[in-house]
């Protein structure tokens, strides 16, 4: 993870009911866009679009509630949400659990800085979804360096 960029971010939002608020407030690791067939589902579209952020750098407050499932890698998947609202927050695999997955989306308006550097699980990105094409594309999981 050394060689990859890294953002230096101080972002707030709160999610479409209000209730959850996250802030990221430090440095963000890999961006990245994910084609698989769980983000598909969980985000009602193509693709899902993650910054890896550490635990210590992002703060959550309000009432979450989260769902979890095997990962095609077998770690545990657990996808974060608004309670309420059902609006993603973050994911989190048992592979790391202090990382968090964090959804771009959350905040809409507010997140020029989402750079993704790779698409993963391209072997099931869909022709109607236009992704970049200079983009790095990696059928599954990117290859460990
Ligand atoms: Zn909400
Ligand atoms: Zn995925």
């Amino acid at each position: 993870m050394s060689k990859e960029p890294s953002t230096l971010l101080d972002v707030s939002a709160s999610c479409a009911c209000g209730d959850v608020t996250m802030a990221i407030l430090g440095t963000v690791g890999s961006m990245f866009m994910c084609a698989c067939l769980h983000c598909q589902q969980a985000t009602g579209t193509g693709h899902s679009t993650v910054a890896l952020v550490s635990e210590q750098r992002l703060t959550v407050s309000g009432t979450t509630a989260r769902f979890s499932r095997p990962s095609a890698s077998g770690a545990s998947f657990t996808r974060h949400f608004c309670a309420t609202c059902g609006t993603p927050l973050y994911g989190q695999s048992s592979r790391a659990p202090a990382v968090r997955l964090v959804a771009a989306g959350f905040f809409a308006g507010n997140n020029q800085w989402f750079e993704p550097n790779q698409l993963i699980f391209a072997r099931t990105q869909q022709d109607w979804d236009a992704i970049d094409d200079h983009l790095p594309r990696h059928e599954t999981y990117r290859p460990a360096p």
